[in-house]
């Protein structure tokens, strides 16, 4: 039994969509692993991982079995009772994290509005009003709420929205004097992205965020690491802060985290979680059933041995064909990141133009990504094969040929 659909096409978008988009020109309608299928049955392979977030690719079988499985129970409840799915993911992710209690929400950007509130809370309840300044770094991305986009390092997407939230300071990422130059008692909390993502794949230096640690504890300020992005496996870790050995006192996690689901958490201690008392934050989705659900199947997958050391050889893999590359055509200056989170930098002769490649990947049935306009990004899932790490490379050199030779 299935509804009848009316036919769509992408040209429908611009008619019924608010333009704050420019999707690609084909429809993607269905996909399997790292591989997807556009309206007219044309197979992709998906190295862009719907930026990040389809960490066991498209219609994983163990998501699939754990959604539908969820479907036929109890799909949402609010929050004036709990749930099993909800009480199962919060006792996993603190027993494999720092943390000691979750707040779940349904975007990075939920994830990180609360972290925000939490430390402005926490700072209102033991230091008075004074304490609210959070300083954050430029080029940073935290998000679209008001809140959110002011504390992001990227004017473009907080100018013109009318006053902005007060008392946020930017500073420049991997400084570590320009920190100490801006930290002070007023500060409440500092908010950094262990790998700046939609900054341009740039991971932060040990040396900094170990300066950051010592800075907000010399303070009283709270370290917030934005892991919506790194996080849940990406860098080969289960978060990023364990590969750099430095914790933080709350940490957001999103995109990768529901494989595809709406899901958003943050993650943080017993004293500072006594500060988001009855009645002082909340959502009506936030932790329902389904999220929590499938969410809960991405971490028993992800959290394992064979996945995490899985993400970095395939790193490597895709590292050192990148750089074969950027070489015999002389398109990227570099090759950072970590696990898979990849950054191609783009050589100075090729600045500015991420979008062409991306365009060019297109036409080669490539889903890549741009990190700014002088990065190109992967996001594949974190159990891609090397088959179609291999195919989907081979179809970004015949990308890269076609911009060089343009
Ligand atoms: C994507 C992203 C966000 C925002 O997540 P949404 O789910 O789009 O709200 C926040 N922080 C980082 C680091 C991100 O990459």
């Amino acid at each position: 039994m299935s509804a009848s659909h009316t036919p769509v096409e992408r040209a429908d978008f611009d008619k019924v969509i608010v333009p704050s988009y420019a999707p690609a020109a084909f429809v993607p309608v269905r996909g399997l692993g790292s591989r997807v299928w556009d309206q007219s049955g044309r197979e992709l392979v998906d190295l862009a991982g719907g930026i990040a977030v389809n960490s066991l690719g498209h219609a994983h079988p163990a998501l699939v079995e754990a959604l539908t499985e969820q479907a036929g129970l109890l799909w949402h409840i609010s929050n004036v009772f709990t749930n099993e799915p909800a009480l199962r993911l919060a006792k996993k992710l603190t027993a494999a994290t720092f943390a000691d209690r979750v707040f779940f929400c349904n975007s990075g950007a939920e994830a990180n509005e609360a972290a925000f509130k939490l430390a402005r809370r926490y700072a209102h309840n033991l230091f008075g009003a004074e304490k609210h300044e959070i300083i954050a770094a430029t080029n940073s991305f935290h998000g679209r709420t008001l809140f959110t986009v002011s504390v992001g390092g990227q004017p473009k997407y907080s100018d013109g929205f009318g006053p902005k939230i007060q008392g946020i300071t930017h500073v420049p990422y991997n400084d570590i004097e320009a920190l100490k130059a801006a930290i002070s008692d007023k500060t409440c909390a500092v908010v950094l992205e262990p790998i700046q993502g939609e900054g341009g794949v740039l991971p932060a230096d040990r040396a900094y965020l170990e300066a950051a640690r010592a800075l907000c504890d010399q303070h009283h300020a709270l370290l917030v690491f934005d892991e919506v992005q790194s996080g849940m496996g990406r860098t080969g870790s289960l978060y990023a802060y364990m590969e750099y050995g430095v914790t933080p006192d709350v940490l957001t996690s999103a995109k990768s985290l529901g494989g595809g689901f709406p899901i958003g958490a943050m993650l943080t201690t017993e004293k500072l979680a006594a500060h988001l008392s009855v009645g002082v934050h909340g959502t009506t989705y936030g932790g329902n059933p389904l999220a929590c659900a499938v969410a809960e199947r991405v971490l028993d997958v992800v959290n394992t041995p064979e996945v995490l050391q899985g993400v970095k050889a395939k790193h490597e893999r895709f590292a050192a064909r990148l750089r074969e590359m950027g070489e015999r055509y002389g398109v990227f200056s570099g090759v950072r990141g970590a696990g898979l989170l990849i950054g191609g930098v783009l050589a100075e002769a090729y600045k500015g133009r991420a979008k062409d490649f991306v365009d060019a990947a297109e036409k080669e049935a490539l889903m890549i990504l741009q990190a700014g306009p002088d990065v190109l990004r992967l996001a594949p899932s974190l159990v891609i094969d090397d088959a179609d790490i291999d195919e989907g490379l081979a179809r970004l050199e015949r990308a890269i040929a076609r911009v060089v030779q343009a």
